[in-house]
């Protein structure tokens, strides 16, 4: 008997639920709005719903489903399937496995978000075969999850990896945390938007004006330096190089800390390929402690792009055993 599980990445926006089998596949997809903020178990009903239209799509019932693992934003309590805080979807000690259950009578696990795609690249991505991976994803924050000897590393109290709030420059931009100068403040979308803007600011004449007039709706994107550069603008190629200087601070941070395998990067800027890739690896390949051993961690992007979340929710079943 093939065997099956559902992964659900519960959003801020959106509540995307894959039916996975043994071998990574999302054999099918469904998905329905977040509509928050609402009340729990109305979140939990319709996150059941997705579920099982999920599992019809797929051709099975959802009683073939070995059980249901579940990503969400915010502090997840893996052990008890609480989520104990989250921001985002204003839940202060939601027993969202219980609600779920209330609908589905199968075994559901929770995971912070980042955690449970860091878990989706260790299985199925760019760190596929690896013991020991850090995965951060440049969003609209920065958003980490941290893999140790196979397994997810949540901290004691599981809201740990929040590696996007680590100070990289003391005094710094605000960040919405509450902190000053976190490697999310310079290394998300966000931080490049707002470094891009700031580069307008300063220079009247770059081609970023122009450029952004053609972009869809006039507003400035994380694509636009990155563009620009391309189409030789002085103040967009200094937009890029100051995005790689701190994304480099913060990455080799990372790597001096855990020593992993994989450190894997996510998120839209990602897009951009070699453009921020070469340029990164080369300036940690010169500040990373480890500069001189033969083994370094190796900075790949990620493969799975929002798949992660679903592939790596599927699967926390396996890794709770
Ligand atoms: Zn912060």
């Amino acid at each position: 008997m093939k065997k099956y599980y559902i992964g659900i990445d519960l959003g801020g926006t959106n509540i995307s639920a894959g039916v996975v089998d043994e071998e990574f596949n999302i054999l099918a997809k469904a998905k329905t709005r977040t509509n928050c903020p609402r009340a729990a178990k109305l979140i939990a009903d319709d996150m059941a719903k997705t579920a099982i239209e999920a599992a019809t799509k797929a051709g099975i019932s959802i009683d073939d489903v070995e059980w249901i693992g579940v990503g969400s934003p915010g502090t997840a309590n893996s052990d008890t399937g609480v989520i104990e805080y989250s921001n985002n979807l204003g839940f202060l000690n939601t027993p969202l496995a219980a609600l779920i259950q209330e609908t589905i009578n199968k075994p559901v696990y929770v995971e912070n978000d980042a955690n449970a795609a860091a878990y989706g690249e260790f299985l199925a991505g760019a760190a596929k075969g690896s013991n020991s991976a850090v995965c951060i994803t440049l969003g609209t924050g920065v958003g980490g999850g941290i893999i140790i000897d196979k397994k997810i590393y949540a901290g004691f109290n599981y809201a740990g990896a929040e590696l996007g709030h680590t100070v990289i420059e003391v005094d710094g931009a605000q960040c919405s945390c509450g902190r000053k100068g976190c490697f999310e403040a310079y290394s998300s979308a966000t931080g490049l938007i707002r470094m891009t803007k700031e580069a307008m600011e300063a220079d009247k004449s770059s081609k970023m004006f122009e450029m952004v007039k053609a972009e869809e709706d006039g507003r400035v994107t994380g694509r636009l330096a990155f563009d620009a550069m391309r189409a030789g603008d002085k103040s967009a190629q200094e937009v890029v190089d100051k995005y790689i200087k701190y994304l480099a601070v913060g990455l080799t941070n990372m790597i001096n800390i855990f020593q992993p395998e994989i450190l894997c990067i996510g998120g839209g800027v990602c897009n951009e390929g070699d453009a921020l890739l070469l340029p990164v690896k080369e300036l940690v390949a010169k500040e990373v402690y480890t500069k001189n051993s033969p083994k370094n961690t190796e900075i790949v992007i990620a493969k799975l792009g929002n798949d992660a979340g679903i592939i790596g929710a599927a699967f926390l079943g396996k890794a709770k055993k």
